[in-house]
């Protein structure tokens, strides 16, 4: 079975992935994971980000070991995530990793921005997860400001929404909602009222082939 979450930043979704994928005993890929370790390993190497073919060899020779969750987790991280994101050689050479980890024999839940779209359209399972501008950014405002960043909350705002723009308005990709996903509004939910939302969706999917393949 593959579960393919999509949606805004910090809209939960990576969250409901993971609970979603200890619930059902599925691998789970975050693949920001793949744009952040790209975008950094491009800022550490003094690549041009004007330069479509150099920003490509990085993602394709990318070693996600070399990366660990606080260098990926910065709002810089995140910026330059979106900017590389934005290059279809980059998303070109990132794309069979993914659909590898998604056909593995069990399936997989993996989450990000064209999942449902793109990278696994035949889901068997496709969710949207979004919540207002103002609770996505307060969420990943607090998150970062415990790490120590001192970003105020209205920088946090904005950036939220150039990145919103950039992911939602780039040729390559876009990231929007699929017709046939699940919407998910988190903004006036606990997560675990998210996770149950989450979970009724993919029982529901898994109760309509176990009708479909009969007695
Ligand atoms: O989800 P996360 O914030 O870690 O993603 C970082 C950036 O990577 C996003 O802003 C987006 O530009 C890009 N991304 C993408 N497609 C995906 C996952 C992430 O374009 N499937």
């Amino acid at each position: 079975m593959i579960i393919a979450i999509d949606g805004t930043l910090a809209s939960g979704k990576g969250t409901i992935a993971r609970r979603l994928s200890r619930w059902y005993g599925l691998a789970h890929m975050d693949t920001g994971r793949l744009y952040r370790a790209t975008g950094v390993a491009a800022l550490n190497k003094g690549v041009n980000f004007e330069n479509p073919a150099a920003l490509a060899e990085v993602a394709l020779s990318l070693d996600l070991n070399d990366y660990d969750e606080d260098q990926l987790r910065t709002a810089e991280a995140g910026q330059a995530a979106s900017k590389v994101a934005a290059v279809p050689a980059v998303r070109a050479a990132l794309l069979e990793l993914q659909r590898a980890f998604a056909n593995q024999p069990k399936g997989a839940v993996l989450d990000g921005r064209d999942i449902g779209t793109v990278v696994c359209p035949d889901a068997d399972v496709k969710l949207w997860v979004d919540a207002s501008v103002e609770a996505r950014a307060t969420r990943r405002w607090k998150e970062l400001s415990e790490k120590g960043e001192t970003l105020s909350l209205d920088e946090m705002i904005a950036q939220l929404k150039e990145r919103d723009e950039r992911d939602r308005n780039r040729s390559d990709a876009p990231m929007v909602a699929a017709a046939d996903s699940v919407l998910i509004d988190t903004t006036h939910l606990t997560i675990d009222a998210a996770v149950d939302k989450a979970r009724a969706a993919v029982d529901a999917v898994i109760a309509q082939k176990a009708e479909r393949s009969g007695p």
